[in-house]
């Protein structure tokens, strides 16, 4: 079946069968991906899952073994990437080093033989949306890093590409920068309507900065959703583990709703049967002393008994290691002041709501 990201709006970008071959190796298997008018997608995988040979495929700078590519209902499979109509932004920026911020914006333009007069006020145009109207007459060399990306940035808007592709474009920016930057690219995006597909192997920013996500594993589709269903309704084991942190556990369904883990028993949404693995996200989960009656008012809890075995302060966060029944699960809480459970062999409860299992089977 065709995956579809489409939800009513006009498919700009559509992608059938999408694949490419290295001999034996298959790096990209049989995609289908429509991609709405205005949206910013993401392409969220590991190292080597085909990501950035699919939006290279798309750019023309790799040419597919087989399927389409359709850009309103133009297959333009085959057409030469300077023909198709899209801006790039590499991680590596790709500024010619020797040419200024307003010449390395302008080269685009020229290559087209805009006019004079018009090349100068559309570089004049693109640099103010990425605020760097004050540097046109740096060198890349004299600019930080993340100038230096909303350089590349300016440069594939000039040319008013009809869709934008981006490949990790913020892999070399420090953490500070990076969220800047994602903010910044996702107001042009939306200020300016235009389609965009995002490579990323950072959850956080396809989560944050994106309309879909597509998740990608060995070249594969596993999921397409908005980022609140991917988090929240992961297809998959891969897709849950990926796509934010999760505790897993393996276990066998009784069938009555309750999973067997060893010799403990929990609970889970509906009727399942079979052996299963079980997710819970960290943040979802409560650690509590042994023997404390705390519950979570109205609604229906696991409760597993453990001893606490390590605890890491991490800022916002305290994340605590709890040993129950021998598997390690692990527990956030927000930090009040790095205040909270303390000593590591203190017997504890970990709890959590029933609803917030997420269960998947695994095979007979
Ligand atoms: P990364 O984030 O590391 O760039 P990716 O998800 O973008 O990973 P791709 O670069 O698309 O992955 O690569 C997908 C698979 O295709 C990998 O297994 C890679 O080794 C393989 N591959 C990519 N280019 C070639 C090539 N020119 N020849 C042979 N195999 C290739």
């Amino acid at each position: 079946g065709s995956a579809t990201v489409s939800d009513g709006r006009d498919v700009h970008l559509r992608l059938d069968g999408l694949t490419k071959r290295y001999g034996e190796s298959v790096a990209v298997a049989a995609l289908d991906l429509a991609v709405p008018k205005g949206e910013l997608v993401a392409l969220l995988g590991p190292s080597g899952c085909g990501k950035t040979t699919t939006l290279r495929m798309v750019a023309g700078l790799i040419k597919p073994t087989n399927g389409r590519i359709v850009v309103g209902s133009n297959d333009i499979t085959i057409m030469p990437t300077y023909r198709r109509d899209m801006g790039l932004v590499f991680q590596s920026y790709a500024l010619f080093p020797h040419m200024s911020v307003a010449k390395n914006v302008a080269f685009g333009l020229e290559m087209r033989s805009v006019p004079k007069p018009e090349i100068e006020r559309r570089v004049k145009e693109a640099l103010g949306m990425v605020r760097l109207e004050a540097l046109a007459e740096r060198k890349p060399r004299e600019l930080s890093g993340g100038q230096q990306q909303r350089v590349a940035l300016a440069r594939a808007l000039v040319i008013r590409p009809s869709i934008l592709l981006l490949d990790e474009p913020l892999s070399n920016l420090d953490a500070k920068l990076r969220d800047e930057m994602r903010n910044e690219i996702r107001d042009i995006q939306q200020s300016l309507g235009i389609t965009a597909v995002f490579v990323t192997h950072d959850q956080v920013e396809a989560l944050s900065m994106c309309d879909k996500v597509v998740v990608m594993q060995g070249g594969k589709l596993e999921q397409v959703g908005t980022p609140v269903d991917v988090y929240e309704h992961p297809a998959s084991p891969f897709v849950a583990s990926f796509v934010g942190r999760t505790n897993r556990l393996k276990g066998t369904a009784q069938g009555d709703g309750s999973v067997t883990i060893g010799a403990m028993k929990v609970l889970v949404p509906g009727r399942p049967g079979g052996k299963v693995e079980i997710m819970v996200r960290p943040h979802r989960m409560k650690l509590v002393e042994e023997g404390s009656v705390e519950d979570v008012a109205g609604q229906e809890v696991n409760r597993l008994a453990g001893h606490l075995k390590r605890v890491t302060f991490v800022g916002d966060l305290l994340q605590y290691s709890v040993d129950v029944g021998g598997a390690e699960i692990v527990v956030e809480a927000a930090s009040d002041h790095g205040r909270g459970f303390r000593i590591v062999g203190t017997p504890v409860a970990v709890l959590w709501r029933v609803e917030d299992t997420m269960v998947f089977g695994r095979g007979a």
